[in-house]
């Protein structure tokens, strides 16, 4: 969503979730082109909808009709026919004491009041995306089963190590650690998404390694290669047909939901629509076999 709302015009730093008021009709039209692509779950534009992030912006007034309106964007952009919108809570953006100035009160009724507003406004289920620390994570799933969400997820964003032997989130967790802890503090998904050098193929090492920890559904959005500065502007280069290379081994390790993150567009997704269907296709009719 992020990068797709700077190719539409959206200045690096600016609140992105802001347009959902203000410019309702360009965030519909990013989502619908990824609903016409296949997609059959669409995040809302309210990755920095908490009360934290939105204040950076004098917006803490627009906590409720930011994330009332993201979820209303996100179901009119399916037009109509069935599919899922997921409630989108990202960090709060900065760290908890004692490493930093929030306490973790002032967190946990950011992400309660976020996902009240998502889940009330009718949101299928809420992510806590991008997360590295469990802590936060954990406040995050709380807030979105307090809501009542009909379905949490939890999504930890992994950079590989210096070494390139592995990888962890920011704050040290590995995949098998972040597994149990979702599963302990009840969500109902383990995922990850974005982080750093997390293409598809390391995205299948950390399905593999989720899968060996926990029996929950696994959802993967790895973004769109290594980001690269090019002519002062960010450019993700992996292509659909190179990301969609990678869908038949995840499919067949287990994941249950896959998607993209930052620099994949709705071709990519509908790339992987596609890898996705001739995988099904071919599972079914060897199964009637
Ligand atoms: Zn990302």
């Amino acid at each position: 969503m992020g990068t797709q709302l700077m190719l539409a015009g959206l200045v690096q730093g600016n609140c992105g979730e802001e347009w959902n008021l203000h410019h309702p009709e360009r965030v519909l039209a990013i989502q619908r082109r990824y609903a016409e692509a296949g997609s059959e779950c669409i995040l809302t534009n309210t990755f920095g909808g908490s009360r934290i992030m939105l204040n950076r912006h004098g917006n803490a007034d627009l906590v409720t009709a930011i994330n009332r309106a993201g979820v209303e964007i996100a179901r009119q952009a399916f037009g109509g026919r069935d599919g899922y919108v997921i409630g989108d809570i990202g960090p709060f953006g900065g760290l908890m004491e004692p490493y930093g100035d929030f306490t973790e009160e002032q967190v946990r009724s950011a992400f309660n009041e976020q996902a009240k507003a998502l889940v009330d406004a009718g949101a299928d289920a809420i992510i806590i995306e991008t997360q590295t620390s469990l802590e936060e994570l954990r406040l995050g799933i709380e807030a979105a089963r307090l809501a009542d969400a009909p379905c949490v997820i939890g999504s930890l964003a992994y950079d590989v190590t210096l070494d390139g032997s592995t990888f962890r989130t920011m704050m040290g967790v590995d995949p098998e650690r972040a597994a149990g802890f979702m599963q302990e503090h009840g969500a109902d998904v383990a995922a990850l998404n974005c982080g750093t050098g997390m293409d598809m193929d390391r995205a299948l090492a950390a399905v593999r390694r989720y899968r060996n920890a926990t029996d929950l559904p696994v959802m993967v959005q790895p973004n769109a290669g290594q980001p690269k500065l090019i002519d002062m502007k960010v450019v993700y280069d992996e292509t659909p047909e190179q990301m969609a290379k990678g869908v038949v081994p995840l499919l067949e390790a287990g994941v249950n939901i896959l998607g993209a993150c930052c620099g994949s567009t709705p071709d990519h997704i509908r790339a992987f629509r596609h890898a996705m269907d001739e995988f099904l296709c071919h599972e079914s009719q060897t199964l009637r076999r």
